[in-house]
């Protein structure tokens, strides 16, 4: 397949990265998008600003040679950074390693940078304000249109990987055709991002964690950017006209949010000198999961990232998990010289995946603003460590399996995750009724349910 050309419609994370690493190898890579040029525009105003990159994406980026370039937008988060109503605060580190840290990205500037880097290989070409109308697989070719001069046009589609984002217009054109199946479940929560300058010069909360707000039902969360400044996001349900207890519905007016956030969020309110305006301008985004499938039509398509799998925010993996679509991509071309083989190989390792990360996402956000506040949680996280400390090779809790062991894959890691939540359960329960932490039961448990790691792989 060497010096092939390859269409790209989505030049976002997964597009502009998969398009770095196939130049690398020599294929003629054509990316498309419909936005302008984001080396001579601003970042798109609705998307959020900064999201958490961890090992999985580390790998990625590093893999097509830009790490040593993303390495200064990164801002090292160690853990949550709980914030109690009554205003205390505790850190709750991610891991008990010092390498066991996230790394807040603007979404902007990485996109910059990867679409910087792959202008520079003579392998791209970028076609920047042309927007896919969608593809027709039996006639083999797929539309765009120009934004400039609004007239359309068609290309060859094979070989054309969608990564064209959650809202996929390849996905609902090959859907239309009947080439796959596609449900999207819309959470019933929103979101909405507002800004915490640096007060005096100096950043307004510690740089290195990740600020939660849990509130039970729902959350606000602050994550550091380079500029001193941080941004938060409410996470609300939406709400009915007729639900107007702590729901967007009830946010109708200046009073409304101004009390909400008084009462919610009180010391977080002086951090936030532009509520009211931002709250009313910003746009509320809405969340959901898109399980989706087959991913490709033999081998003229194939959609990859949030294409294919787009997740709720809350594990921070859609982007991580849309760059290891792209590393598993690259490492199959080494084994297949047909695109259906490979684009099948690829749905076959990575849809499992996809599903798995998809549903650990989902069951953050209930620890993230919920069950983060429950001592029962704090006793089984501080228990997970110290078993990870005894048994490292076989007990890691599961966060740690998502977003430091990218030789764990998502579906072992919830696998594994199931296992370790009932041994965690039954050792607090012996524990609760006889007053000490039985080891000896603790290491019976585990070398029943969980094989080492290493082995597990192979
Ligand atoms: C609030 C929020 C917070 C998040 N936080 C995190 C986080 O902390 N960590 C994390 O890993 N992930 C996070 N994510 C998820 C992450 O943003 C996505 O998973 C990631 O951007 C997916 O990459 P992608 O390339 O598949 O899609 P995108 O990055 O969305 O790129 C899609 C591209 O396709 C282009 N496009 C769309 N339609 C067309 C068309 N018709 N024609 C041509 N081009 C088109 C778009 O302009 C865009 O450039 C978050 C998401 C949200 C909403």
């Amino acid at each position: 397949m060497k010096a092939q050309a390859v269409t790209l419609v989505g030049a976002g994370m997964a597009g502009s990265l998969l398009a770095l690493l196939l130049a690398k190898r020599g294929f003629r890579v054509a990316l498309y998008d419909r936005r302008p040029d984001p080396r001579f525009t601003h970042a798109e105003r609705g998307r959020s600003i900064n999201l958490a990159l961890a090992a999985r994406g580390i790998n990625a980026l590093a893999s097509a040679g830009v790490m040593d370039e993303v390495r200064p937008l990164l801002i090292e988060m160690r853990g949550r950074s709980i914030h109690e109503l009554s205003g205390e605060t505790r850190l709750l580190a991610y891991g008990w390693k010092p390498n066991e840290v996230i790394y807040s990205v603007g979404r902007g500037a990485l996109t910059r940078l990867l679409v910087e880097a792959a202008a520079r290989s003579p392998n791209v070409t970028l076609n920047f304000g042309q927007t896919c109308l969608g593809a027709s697989a039996a006639e083999n070719r797929i539309l765009f249109r120009d934004e400039e001069t609004d007239e359309s046009y068609d290309v060859s589609l094979t070989p054309t990987i969608g990564t064209d984002g959650a809202g996929s217009v390849l996905r609902a054109s090959l859907a239309a055709d009947g080439y796959l199946s596609v449900r999207e479940e819309m959470l019933d929560h929103d979101y909405k991002e507002l800004t915490l300058p640096p007060v005096n010069g100096r950043p307004a909360l510690d740089v290195n964690a990740l600020h939660v707000w849990p509130r039970g039902g729902f959350m606000l969360i602050a994550l550091p950017n380079t500029d001193g400044s941080f941004t938060a996001t409410l996470f609300l349900k939406r709400g009915k006209p007729s639900e107007l207890e702590n729901t967007f519905a009830a946010l109708k007016t200046p009073e409304a949010v101004s009390t909400f956030f008084a009462r919610e969020f009180p010391d977080a309110v002086p951090l936030i000198p532009n509520l009211l305006t931002e709250f009313f301008e910003h746009p509320q985004g809405q969340l959901g999961t898109v399980h989706a499938g087959p991913w490709h039509v033999g081998g003229k398509v194939l959609l990859l990232g949030d294409a294919a799998h787009a997740i709720v925010p809350f594990h921070g993996q859609g982007m991580n998990a849309a760059f290891e679509d792209c590393t598993t991509f690259d490492a199959l071309l080494d084994r297949h010289d047909d695109w259906a083989q490979l684009f099948a190989e690829l749905d076959r390792l990575r849809r499992p995946n996809a599903e798995a990360i998809a549903q650990m996402a989902l069951e953050n956000y209930v620890e993230m603003r919920d069950t983060v506040l429950d001592p029962r949680f704090q006793r089984y996280k501080a228990l997970s460590v110290e078993l990870e400390r005894r048994f490292p090779e076989r007990f890691i809790p599961r966060y740690s399996m998502v977003m430091f062991h990218p030789e764990i894959s998502y579906a072992d890691a919830l696998r594994r995750g199931e296992f370790q939540a009932e041994i965690l359960a039954a050792l607090d329960e012996h524990a609760t009724s006889t007053g000490s932490l039985d080891m000896e039961l603790a290491q019976s448990l585990i070398e029943a349910r969980l094989a080492p790691v290493s082995a597990a792989q192979n």
